[in-house]
């Protein structure tokens, strides 16, 4: 009998061992596994993710980008496994503070106290010490309304733009980030549903115009069984979800991908051949963002531009207050 997730509560065999009773049965390969070799077979793929596309540096200094969650804390305990094999590398754990109450608290917490159970440095950034306010503020304030985002549109900006001023803080060489399967066939997916093709494959190792290269090690691992890893390994991670997420574009995306693949094992997999073989390699592209000095496509960067459109917005009403306008009237503006 198997459930939602591909849980196996049968008494056959596991099908790598042959010894203990398979708790997942992997529906796309027909594999089922025991807690023990399912455990193994993701870090082994984990491995196999990394050499297969050279995404990491025997002296590599790594960031990982923490958020928590799941996805995140388990790359993390996998990363920290590898990294001991090799001396020349190092880890730094950076956790980013958008500042969404009631919900990122506890996922700071949970990511200090799996930093220091492994020995990692751990660090975290705030967007109201970045770009001077938090993002339940600009929700608050009227600011996103004004500018016609979404409070994922701001916060995924400006979560990037952080990971990558604190990976210059701290001399990281590399990010890692622990995008699954399913996050990067949702990230084409949405950009095709915009009508713009993929310019460039996500989470492989790519050098050159000053930017400090992002990877996804887990980029071959479905979500599901990320989760299951990290059940499996007992890693506490916040389980409920961010408050903005939902009605997300991405939500929809996601909906719709998880129904697919549960009906069609495997479409992930083809969906992310398929797109990634007909990504054309983009000439040139990036130069130095005039405020920030960070690669961008434009001469100002997004997140810099963001941030000028919301401090113009925040002294705009601190005129109005200032000409002693009512609260009221300000809110108004919004
Ligand atoms: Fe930010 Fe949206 Fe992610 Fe919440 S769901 S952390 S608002 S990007």
């Amino acid at each position: 009998m198997q459930s939602k997730f591909g849980l196996e509560t049968s008494t056959r065999v596991c099908g790598v061992c042959r010894e203990s009773q398979p708790v997942y049965r992997q529906v796309y390969s027909g594999v089922s596994f025991c807690a023990s070799c399912f455990k193994k077979s993701v870090e082994k793929r984990v491995r196999k993710t990394i050499s297969r596309y050279s995404l990491l540096r025997e002296d590599d200094r790594i960031l990982v980008a923490v958020s928590g969650g799941k996805d995140s804390l388990s790359l993390l305990k996998i990363l920290a496994k590898i990294e001991r094999e090799y001396p020349r590398a190092s880890l730094v754990a950076v956790s980013i503070d958008e500042g969404i109450p009631g919900y990122r608290d506890e996922a700071l917490r949970l990511a200090a106290d799996m930093c220091r159970r492994l020995g990692v440095e751990h660090r975290v950034y705030a967007f109201e010490d970045l770009f001077g306010i938090s993002l339940s503020e600009a929700m608050s304030r009227g600011v996103l309304g004004r500018l016609g985002l979404g409070a994922c549109s701001l916060c995924g900006v400006w979560r990037r733009k952080a990971i990558s001023l604190a990976a210059r803080e701290l001399k990281a060489t590399v990010v890692a980030t622990a995008h699954t399967l399913d996050d990067i066939v949702q990230t084409y997916l949405m950009d095709i549903l915009r009508g713009e093709f993929p310019k460039a494959p996500i989470g492989l190792r790519r050098e050159g115009n000053g930017i400090i290269p992002r990877i996804a090690p887990l980029r071959l691992i479905p979500e599901e069984e990320v989760v299951l890893y990290a059940y499996l390994s007992r890693i506490p991670f916040q389980e409920i979800p961010c408050p903005n997420a939902q009605n997300s574009q991405r939500d929809l995306v996601r909906t719709f991908l998880a129904q697919f693949e549960s009906r069609y094992p495997g479409s992930l997999f083809a969906a992310l051949k398929t797109i990634e073989s007909g990504i054309m390699p983009r000439e040139g592209g990036l130069t130095p963002c005039q405020v920030c000095g960070e690669p961008a496509s434009k001469a100002i960067c997004r997140a810099c531009e963001l941030e000028s459109q919301v401090s113009s917005l925040l002294a705009e009403k601190g005129r109005l207050l200032g000409a002693n306008i009512g609260v009221d009237d300000v809110q108004s503006i919004d």
